[in-house]
């Protein structure tokens, strides 16, 4: 069985948002075994729609449409589809009693505009809305089973859970469970570890393994399919040994979670607490830490000393150091980690000083830099060597402190 899945509407093609239904429905049907062989993204134009939809016809099992239910003029999905598939559109009237008593009790009169949310192709299955007006529909055009449901994310996810993939899983006979599982690595670049994986990469048909790098993190997701869920965890344990025999010094988690989400979790559940003080990085450690919710739990306060002068003044750097060692240097990274913890009376300091680039800083390459940890069993500056931008240096410094912090 093969989906595809296509984007209505033109704030898709002109960039003003991403496609994140089509994310959502490509994870949604991999769980149920279902592969999604591509997504198409069209603007609100009949002809393109039309031209879309008949492709995806003749490729796939399966096609999902999200968008252009709605009642204005430019939703367009149900006509053109209808159209297409030659099958009149038909009011649901279980959808026109939810319309009318929406409109009833909000005293508001129901134009014809908004009764065509009502509206399903001939014979088609149709999904109730919970979330709002348009409803969903399913039907069978020779041999692809087509599947309209609306734009709006909340709208979707609802329809999708409660309706549409009950109703799929049903209609699948060769039931298909997939299971996959992610495996993070760090101080490693992907080129190494795929290297050391080469032979399980060419070999690979299940569980499969696909890298994925981002900013300084590697991770190899591994999928899994087959017909009962024992055997697939049991290929998946199977293959994640194979890897961490490797390459098992790298991996420091596994999981959808990256590492700043997995070093804030180990900072709730432990009730500990990390403040900052951020020379290079100006600030981008405390962003990251405030991204989540309850994050005063975590991370009381951080400051931005970025002159001398600041490094004295916020976190108490001793003018004795920073005449006697310089700005970027071990010592100065120390002091600055246990001004901050205690500063702000946390559990753990961390602290960033070094050459953000592009000129070089107190004989350091851009790139260079000291991060100072400092934690309940003492203190200790690392130094750290990073390669690139202005603007890599200072993110891949803050997954370095992320990653040493519990190291
Ligand atoms: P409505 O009844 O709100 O008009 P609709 O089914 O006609 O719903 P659209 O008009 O195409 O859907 O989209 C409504 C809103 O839903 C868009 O402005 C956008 O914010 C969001 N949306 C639509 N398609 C997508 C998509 N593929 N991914 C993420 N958001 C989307
Ligand atoms: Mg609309």
């Amino acid at each position: 069985m093969n989906a595809e899945i296509i984007g209505v509407g033109s704030e898709l093609i002109l960039g003003q948002i991403d496609n994140t239904n089509a994310t959502f429905l490509s994870k949604q049907l991999s769980s149920i075994g279902i592969d999604v062989y591509f997504h198409q993204n069209v603007g609100d134009n009949k002809d393109r729609l039309r031209d879309a939809v008949e492709t995806a016809v003749a490729r796939a099992d399966i096609l999902i449409l999200t968008g252009g239910l709605g009642p204005t003029k430019d939703d367009i999905t149900r006509e053109t589809v209808s159209e297409m598939i030659g099958r009149k559109l038909v009011y649901d009237e279980n959808a026109k009693d939810q319309l009318e008593v929406f409109f009833r009790d909000r005293d508001r009169p129901m134009t014809d505009n908004n009764l065509k949310q009502a509206l399903v192709p001939e014979g088609a299955e149709s999904f109730p809305n919970d979330e709002g007006l348009a409803w969903g529909s399913a039907v069978d055009h020779n041999g692809t089973l087509i599947i309209m449901l609306p734009g709006p994310p909340r709208e979707l996810h609802a329809m999708f859970r409660s309706y549409a993939l009950p109703y799929l899983t049903g209609q699948l006979n060769d039931h298909q469970e997939i299971l996959s599982s992610v495996l993070r690595f760090y101080e490693i670049g992907e080129s190494r570890l795929v290297e050391k994986i080469d032979d399980l990469l060419e070999q690979q048909t299940n569980p499969t393994i696909a890298p994925l790098a981002s900013d300084g993190e590697v991770a190899l997701r591994l999928t899994v399919k087959g017909s009962s869920r024992e055997e697939n965890e049991t290929l998946l344990q199977e293959m994640k040994e194979k890897i961490l025999d490797r390459a098992g010094d790298y991996c420091y988690g596994e999981g959808d979670k990256e590492l700043e989400q997995i070093v804030a979790d180990i900072l709730r559940d432990n009730k500990l607490s990390v403040a900052s003080a951020e020379s290079l990085t100006g600030g981008a450690f405390a962003n990251t830490m405030t991204k989540f919710p309850g994050a005063s739990m975590i991370f009381p306060g951080g400051v931005v000393c970025y002159s001398n002068e600041a490094k004295q003044a916020s976190v108490g750097v001793p003018k004795e150091v920073l005449d006697e060692h310089g700005a970027v240097s071990e010592e100065t990274a120390e002091a600055m980690a246990e001004g901050a913890r205690d500063l702000f009376k946390s559990d753990y300091g961390v602290s960033f000083t070094g050459a953000a680039g592009p000129d070089p800083m107190e004989g350091y390459d851009p790139g260079e830099m000291f991060i100072g940890i400092a934690s309940p069993s003492g203190t200790k500056g690392h130094f750290v060597k990073i390669k690139g931008s202005r603007s890599r240096i200072r993110t891949y410094a803050v997954k370095q402190a992320l990653y040493l912090l519990f190291q």
